[in-house]
């Protein structure tokens, strides 16, 4: 499909309210089971599993995306033993593998930047030690302002840069544009800069975390879906699967837009909800391919999107208000759907058209380009767009650990 970004596409405004969730709370009344059936109906790519389920783990990882194989790697390299990480289907089948790889050093948070700063250096550390390109570009970000009170942001901003260990720079309009030559400076006020920053392939990074994890002593199950948990007495934990029963000593729900539901297997309620998440592709742009070096990432703030290089043209991904966003609230009264594994949602052009025509108008090139393919995922969100990880508390709840919402 060959949609012209050039046309105008009729805005289409959704009135859809943010619905709060309060905090996860245990117990619950509600407890239920996984069908095992319906899992069988989620298109394995790789056929059964291919050996029998260990018996006890340390550690079990629900979740075979970029978060658990992550964590089975950070894991087992700490020297954590009897890392088991379980996965319904395939690695990457959630939101992992259709998204656009954006890395940043970039965070408002103290904490966030830390994390961010470690994650990125984890990256490189497990492409180096297991020799799986994670096909990581590292062309650097520049945020815009184009109003004042941005401005004042970036200077606040630059306040709070001690607590970062990646370097990060205010940039004026003219440096802007000597950076990324096709932006229309009209409205461009100042840039903040982060070398560095970039993007990886998600797919890619998934793998090498997996072969890694593997390297430390992990055991990776595909198609080993969690049908079922429950604590001992102990605070140890019996996970289902229908291969067996692993006994844990501790578990983490890094189930992606799933994580709600396996929440569920034990009565949690996690504020957790899936909105559908968009960017489009286009095809060359003669003024990308006539570059000799990558084009640093934009970051419009005003317009809320990001285009970064992809090829000959560009990636643009927009931040849609909450009026506009799509959220499946079904999905959290009723599940995910027992079929949807790595299915996209249909694209929806006129939702985000205010968008691209922002990026029209800075980037004027993209104005003759065409939109040469669509992505619509799925990506899981917190009330408060902070990540759930960490051990979860709750009375009477032990050894349950969170990795979900990132
Ligand atoms: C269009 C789009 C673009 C994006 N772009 C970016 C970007 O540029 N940068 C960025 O940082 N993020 C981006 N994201 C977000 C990113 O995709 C997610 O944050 C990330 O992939 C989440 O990884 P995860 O491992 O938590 O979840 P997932 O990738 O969803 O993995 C969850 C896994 O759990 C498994 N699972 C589910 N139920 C069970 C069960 N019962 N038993 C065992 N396993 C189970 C699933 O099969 C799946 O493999 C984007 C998202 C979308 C939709």
């Amino acid at each position: 499909m060959a949609n012209v970004v050039k046309a105008r596409c009729a805005g289409v405004s959704r009135l859809l309210s943010w619905r709060c969730w309060s905090r996860a709370q245990y117990p619950s009344t509600t407890t239920f089971h996984l069908d095992a059936v319906s899992q069988k109906n989620d298109r394995p790519t790789s056929g059964s599993i291919s050996r029998r389920l260990k018996d006890e783990a340390d550690t079990v990882i629900i979740g075979g995306g970029v978060v658990g194989t992550g964590l089975a790697y950070c894991l087992a390299k700490a020297g954590q033993k009897d890392v088991v990480l379980l996965e319904k289907t395939e690695l990457t089948a959630g939101s992992t593998w259709h998204a656009a790889g954006l890395t940043t050093y970039y965070n408002p948070g103290i904490n966030m930047k830390k994390v961010h700063w470690d994650s990125l250096n984890v990256f490189k550390e497990v492409e180096r030690e297991t020799g799986q390109d994670v096909g990581f570009h590292g062309p650097g970000t520049i945020r815009l302002a184009s109003t004042p009170e941005r401005v004042d942001e970036f200077r606040y901003q630059m306040q709070r840069q001690g607590w970062n260990k990646a370097p990060q720079w205010l940039l004026t309009p003219e440096e802007v544009n000597q950076m990324h030559p096709l932006l229309n400076m009209d409205k461009v006020l100042m840039g903040l800069h982060n070398p560095g920053d970039g993007h990886i392939d998600p797919y890619s990074l998934t793998q090498a975390y997996a072969i890694g994890a593997r390297m430390y002593g992990a055991d990776i199950y595909q198609q080993a879906g969690v049908t079922g948990m429950s604590m001992r007495s102990d605070g140890s934990w019996n996970v289902d699967t229908p291969h067996g029963t692993i006994h844990a000593q501790r578990v983490v729900n890094a189930a992606g837009f799933w994580a709600h539901e396996i929440g569920r297997l034990c009565g949690l309620e996690l504020p957790l909800v899936t909105v559908q998440h968009m960017y489009v592709v286009t095809g060359p742009i003669p003024e990308v391919q006539a570059r000799e070096t990558e084009l640093p990432v934009i970051r419009d703030l005003e317009g809320a999107y990001y285009a970064r290089q992809e090829r000959d043209g560009l990636i643009i991904g927009p931040y849609e208000r909450a009026e506009l966003m799509k959220m499946q609230n079904h999905w959290v009264s009723d599940g995910v759907p027992p079929g949807f594994g790595k299915e996209l949602f249909d694209s929806d052009l006129d939702r985000i058209s205010e968008y691209l025509e922002a990026a029209m108008e800075m980037i004027p090139a993209v104005r003759d380009a065409d939109i040469t393919r669509d992505v619509c995922g799925p990506i899981t969100c917190t009330p408060d767009h902070l990540p759930l990880v960490g051990p979860f508390m709750a009375p009477g709840l032990r050894n349950y650990w969170l990795a979900a919402g990132v």
